[in-house]
This record gives C-alpha cells, sequence and structure tokens, in this order.
C-alpha cells in the first residue's frame, strides 16, 4: 500500500508512519511542523520506502499530487490541544475544517479511501459514559471557543459522511480518546507528558479544577493497531468508530500516580480553570469510550495500560 499520511511528523502521525513502513508499506507524509516536528521523523528518513514534503494540506497542487500517488490518506494533519485551540480560535476552525474539505475534494477525484482522524471531544459535554458512535454530541455556547475544535472535527465527519453517501468515496472515521505515549509533547497543554515533565523537574503538578474529572487514556501503539486493523477491514467503510480504552482515571489520582512513579518531591497543586485557560471555560467530567463496535468488527482490545504507558513517557523524557 502506499499511504499518505497528512499530520505523518506529529505524535500519532510519526507513529503511524512507522508502523506502515514496519508492515513494508511505502509512506509519504505532509506536515507544516506547525505542531509536529522533524524530530519525529528522523529515524525514519532512512528507511528507502519513507517520503515526507513539508507544506500544509492547503497548498492543494502538492496535496494533489501526493494524494494521485497514494492508495489510501490518512488524514490526521488538524489544530490540536485545548490550549492552542482556545488561543487560536481562527486557526484551528480555517485549518480543521478547510484542510478536510480540500483533503476531501481530491480524494474524490479517484475515490481514494480517505481514514479521517476526529476525537472523542465531539461527545461534548454528554455525561452518558461510556459513548457509543450513535451517541448525542452535546456542544456549549459559541462563545466557549473550546467547542470550536469540537465543532470543528464533527463538521469533519459530517462531510466525510456526505461524500461516502453521495459521491461513494470511502471513508473511515476514527474517534480518538486521549491518545498519549512517547512522542508527545505537553507544549500544546496535554496532560500526561506535561505531568510528567514537571514531575522530573521537581515543580508543582499542575491540577486544572479539583481534579475529579476523569479521562481515558490510550497507548498510541493501540491506536495505531485499530487503525491499520481497520483499513484491511472492508466493511469498516463509511463508519465511525470509537478507539480508546476503558480504563479510566481522575486527573487528581493521575498527578499522585506520576508523581509516585517519577519519585518527585512535586507539590500536586490545583488551578481554576480560568486561570489555566479563560474565563468561563467548561471542561468534560468524563469520558469513556464504548469500544463494542471496533472489537465486534476488527477484534480490537487495547493491550497497553496506564502504568505501563506512563513508565514508557518517563523513560522517554529522561532521554530527551
Ligand atoms: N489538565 C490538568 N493539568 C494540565 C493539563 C490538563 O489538570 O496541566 C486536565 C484538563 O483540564 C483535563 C484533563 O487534564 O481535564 C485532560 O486534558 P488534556 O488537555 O490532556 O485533554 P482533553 O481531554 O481535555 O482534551
Amino acid at each position: 500500500m502506499r499511504a499518505l499520511i497528512t499530520g505523518g511528523a506529529g505524535f500519532i502521525g510519526s507513529h503511524l508512519s512507522e508502523a506502515l513502513l514496519d508492515a513494508g508499506h511505502e509512506v509519504f507524509v505532509l506536515d507544516d511542523l506547525s505542531t509536529g516536528s522533524i524530530t519525529n521523523i528522523e529515524h525514519l528518513k532512512t528507511r528507502r520506502s519513507f517520503h515526507y514534503t513539508i507544506d500544509t494540506v492547503k497548498n492543494e497542487p502538492v496535496l494533489a499530487e501526493l494524494i494521485d500517488r497514494a492508495d489510501v490518506v490518512f488524514h490526521l494533519a488538524a489544530t490540536v490541544g485545548v490550549r492552542k485551540i482556545v488561543e487560536e480560535p481562527v486557526q484551528t476552525i480555517e485549518n480543521n475544517v478547510h484542510g478536510t474539505e480540500v483533503v476531501l475534494q481530491h480524494a474524490n477525484k479517484k475515490k481514494k479511501l480517505v481514514v479521517l482522524a476526529s476525537t472523542s471531544e465531539v461527545y461534548g459535554k454528554n455525561d452518558a459514559v461510556p459513548f457509543r458512535e450513535d451517541a448525542d454530541l452535546v456542544m456549549g455556547a459559541t462563545l466557549k471557543h473550546r467547542w470550536a475544535y469540537a465543532c470543528s472535527k464533527a463538521l469533519d465527519e459530517f462531510l466525510a459522511l456526505a461524500y461516502w453517501k453521495e459521491k461513494k468515496l470511502p471513508v473511515i472515521i476514527i474517534r480518538l480518546f486521549n491518545t498519549v505515549g512517547p512522542r508527545q509533547t505537553g507544549q500544546y497543554g496535554m496532560v500526561i507528558p506535561s505531568f510528567v515533565r514537571q514531575a522530573l523537574a521537581n515543580r508543582p503538578i499542575t491540577v486544572f479544577g479539583d481534579g475529579r474529572q476523569s479521562r481515558s487514556f490510550t497507548y498510541v501503539g493501540d491506536v495505531v493497531r485499530a487503525i491499520l486493523a481497520l483499513v484491511e477491514h472492508p466493511g469498516a467503510v463509511g463508519g465511525v468508530f470509537n478507539i480508546g480504552n476503558g480504563q479510566e482515571i481522575s486527573i487528581l489520582d493521575l498527578a499522585r500516580k506520576v508523581k509516585t512513579l517519577t519519585r518527585s518531591t512535586s507539590e500536586i497543586v490545583t488551578i481554576p480553570y480560568e486561570k489555566a485557560y479563560e474565563a468561563g471555560f467548561e471542561d468534560m467530567q468524563r469520558r469513556v469510550p464504548d469500544i463494542t463496535k471496533i472489537r465486534e468488527l476488527v477484534g480490537y482490545e487495547p493491550q497497553v495500560g496506564l502504568d505501563e504507558i506512563l513508565a514508557q513517557v518517563i523513560d522517554y523524557f529522561q532521554r530527551h
């Protein structure tokens, strides 16, 4: 298979690139390095089947040429990270909506399979966990920029499903639940790299809100395995799939766990949301995936639990 990965120099994209190369496929990466980084793909550069282009998906002639060469397009390029989304709402909406629009348009010309990376954030303030793919999406007010990300991704999903319905463009939509692992940076606010870096430096571990909100973290290797299984299954086309791990933990317990595992002397402090992000910021209290659909289709089961994930992330930051 010849795979085009937009956002292939990002955290998830670089792991996906590696897995595809290991499986004997040819990989083309398109990345503008806005949140991705060359260091993520440095170790892949010497591999014969690996090619990369530093450019944005919005450069349509470049995008069109790369899609033309590919059999499958993994569209991972997007503005991500709660802090970045709150601080750069225009870029978030334009990148996430327009980027997907042009990818689908060009893929449609020769009906190339598109795997669209969406997010568990689309479930929004729905509190009926675990979330099934057909659950309602519950968004907050447009005055609260956090929801622009969920809405931009929900619109991407609508558009991809519309291409499938109306034009028979094959698409697969994946909703990722807090993907974590080595190479994820804490720069844009993601909690595990932030906590690990703080703990290793014996700086205060910053829990936002009261820390009772919870998340279920998914190992990036489990996510990549799930994506590859879906691509190889004809029954996945036209579907929306949660990819996650049901193991839930509160953010306060996560902070304690990171502190213990790093043997840190850090103090755990709570910071009100309005100081961490902006006034009126709304968080999700719980976010747990129902993975019945992907399990039944391809036999997906997450294999790496939180302790092992944290051990790997700690080791990564100790070496870098
Ligand atoms: N969080 C935190 N401290 C940090 C970064 C994040 O307490 O330094 C919290 C955040 O408020 C949220 C959870 O950790 O409740 C997960 O945040 P992240 O940005 O990693 O992902 P999200 O699930 O919000 O998209």
